[in-house]
């Protein structure tokens, strides 16, 4: 087994870091304020019992289903981020929408079902789990299999960035986040972020 450290790709992008982003084709500046609020209000975030839920099989290759796709591309190209899963969006159907190149991607009940042995340790974010990154360890390379839209089988390869992205997205489709990738050293150190920031939220004086 491979370990590396390597730099940061924030998968959510949702807080601009001061390392390099090589791939990040979409700067946030590029997206009004507004257009990125109105696609957020639409991610589900910790404590929503939905992104614990195990997402259903898609049985039916609709237009419906379509539609859910176009609007999930849309949503994490607003967020922005490079990848987005249905349950995130309260939807508990199996499927995922990334962008790490060109064209976005739809997979309709993807699963792993190969992995390498080499693995690598990178600092993930998530929409759901605004403004936090974590280490985690992932294999580089996968073996997807899926159906697209249409219902037709797909099975490719995926490596480096386009695997991380296909790994932590179908963890959504089983209620696992980040956090339960990562040690549990940052999972508190996250837990308590995430409080603290709550805290300070609260308006002073507010009386409730
Ligand atoms: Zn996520």
């Amino acid at each position: 087994m491979v370990m590396r450290r390597g730099t940061l790709y924030d998968m959510s992008q949702t807080e601009p870091r001061e390392q390099q982003q090589p791939r990040e084709r979409r700067p946030r500046s590029e997206i009004p304020p507004e257009r990125r609020a109105a696609a957020l209000a639409q991610v589900r975030t910790l404590g929503d019992p939905v992104l614990r839920e195990s997402a259903r099989p898609v049985e039916t290759f609709d237009s419906e289903l379509a539609a859910l796709s176009r609007r999930m591309i849309a949503v994490m190209r607003d967020a922005p981020g490079i990848g987005l899963a249905a349950t995130q969006l309260g939807v508990v159907k199996r499927m995922i929408v990334y962008e790490v190149d060109d064209d976005p991607v739809a997979l309709v009940n993807p699963r792993i079902v190969g992995a390498s042995d080499d693995t690598e340790v990178l600092d993930e974010g998530c929409l759901s789990l605004p403004g936090v990154t974590v280490p985690v360890e992932r294999p580089t390379l996968v073996r997807v299999r899926a159906r697209d839209l249409r219902g037709r089988r797909l099975e490719y390869d995926a490596e480096d960035l386009e695997a991380r992205v296909i790994q932590h997205e179908i963890d959504h489709l089983d209620g696992v986040l980040i956090l339960e990738r990562t040690s549990r050293e940052e999972r508190g150190r996250v837990l308590r972020e995430l409080r603290e920031r709550q805290t300070a939220a609260v308006p002073s004086g507010s009386g409730l």
